[in-house]
């Protein structure tokens, strides 16, 4: 895409509201605008992360077996409170209507996927099944001061499974964990999966799972020598004291933001919906459900919280908007424009994602503006690349320059 054309700019300050650095990166860099607290629309860079980030996550859930469904967002009232937590879930939206019937909108949708399970999944021989969702969550947060990290609008994926057996459960909430992990490392993070409390419905541990930042609203006990990991809140060992699981180690403390959870459901809603399947001796029974989500734009904030530098955003290529900044330093018309058009065409016509700063503006500016928008290669075309054919690529996260023939470039 030609720079000239992105209907975006950047700005040199951040907002004087955001306090958070992945919101005055974003809305600096014209990822995102702000709408009010906790409630965010995403541009077109910003979207087109967002999006890649839902494509990892797609692949890897794809890969264990799921499905993928649209649910709907605006919800009736009623399965809130036959499952109780249109009174006990403090996030809820409720809505009236004119005619005083109240909905909700989707905050988790455990409510409206069991209802659809039901009528499907009728016979032992329908089971396991894996349904799963990308899309906007709504949660009435009290506190709204992470940017993009806590919305009160948000993008989730959120998956649920229905099982025969204990085992089976336990045999796929292993394959989700191990999803998970690849689901971070391929947005080049590191997760720490972390036991926690199950919440209401099971006394078993769920999992957590964190990535270490100073802008996490959560606090995480590790080991430094195995893959030990505990939520502080249901912890009672302290830092320093030495790690009960592998005996080598000793645990050090660190703020880390949840980036996805795994759980086990149990029969709660299974039950709260009277959902039996026929099972081998033909007798009614209840399915065992997991519900397992990752938060998608949560994700793309810790991402601009891990990598961000004083200079802008770093995104890593496999979720950066584009993969090259192409800078060309010429005037309309000149041989440097002509070189950098031509660069342009031949690079999409490859495949390659570029973005092409085709402005007539000073060179210290589009450099600036390149760091702020965080791609991960910058090309640059000057009258050095013109003269002998070499281009100087930059790696937006090193600093490292490289010079490259014009044909190594593809
Ligand atoms: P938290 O403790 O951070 O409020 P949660 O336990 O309420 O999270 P879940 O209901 O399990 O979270 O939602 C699944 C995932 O969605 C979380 O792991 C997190 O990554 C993300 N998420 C939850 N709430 C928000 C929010 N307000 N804004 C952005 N992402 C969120
Ligand atoms: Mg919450």
């Amino acid at each position: 895409m030609r720079q000239s054309q992105l209907f975006t700019k950047t700005r040199r300050e951040a907002p004087a509201d955001e306090v958070s650095k992945n919101a005055q990166l974003l809305v600096r860099a014209g990822f995102v605008h702000k709408e009010m607290a906790g409630v965010y629309s995403y541009l077109p860079l910003g979207k087109k992360v967002l999006e890649k980030i839902e494509r990892i996550v797609r692949e890897e859930m794809d890969a264990i077996g799921g499905q993928e469904i649209r649910m709907a967002t605006l919800h009736p009232s009623e399965p809130w409170k036959q499952t109780g937590a249109w009174d006990s879930v403090d996030v809820v939206f409720k809505l009236m209507s004119r005619t005083e019937k109240e909905y909700t909108i989707g905050q988790s949708e455990e409510e409206i996927v069991t209802p659809i399970a039901r009528d499907y999944l009728v016979s032992y021989k329908d089971l396991p099944v894996a349904l799963y969702q990308i899309g906007q969550k709504y949660r009435d947060e009290l506190r709204a001061k992470s940017g993009i990290m806590r919305g009160r609008e948000f993008t989730m994926k959120d998956m649920y499974s229905f099982h025969e057996t204990q085992e089976d459960f336990d045999r796929f909430y292993a394959l989700a964990k191990e999803s998970y992990l690849k689901v971070y490392s391929r947005l080049g993070l590191v997760a720490k999966a972390t036991e926690a409390s199950g919440g209401a419905f099971t006394k078993k541990l769920s999992y957590e799972f964190m990535v270490l930042t100073e802008a996490g609203e959560d606090d995480i006990l590790y080991c430094n020598h195995c893959s030990y990991c505990v939520n502080a809140e249901i912890s009672d060992q302290k830092e320093t004291d030495a790690c009960t699981r592998c005996g080598k180690g000793s645990l050090a403390r660190a703020k880390a933001s949840e980036v996805g959870n795994i759980f086990d459901l149990g029969m709660k809603y299974s039950k709260d919906f009277s959902f039996t399947y026929k099972d081998r001796e033909g007798k009614d029974q209840y399915p065992i459900m997991g519900c397992f989500g990752i938060g998608i734009s949560r994700l793309m904030g810790v991402i601009v919280e891990a990598f961000g530098d004083e200079k802008g955003l770093v995104w890593p290529a496999s979720i950066a908007p584009f993969s090259f900044h192409l800078v060309s330093l010429g005037k309309p018309g000149d041989e440097i424009s002509k070189t950098a058009d031509a660069l342009y065409n031949d690079l999409v016509k490859a495949g390659a994602e570029v973005l092409y700063d085709d402005r007539d503006l000073r060179a210290g500016e589009k450099f600036a503006e390149s760091d702020l928008l965080g791609i991960p290669k910058r090309i640059v075309v000057g009258k050095d690349a013109v003269a002998t054919g070499v281009f100087e690529v930059v790696s937006r996260a090193s600093g490292a320059v490289e010079k490259m023939l014009r044909e190594k470039l593809f």
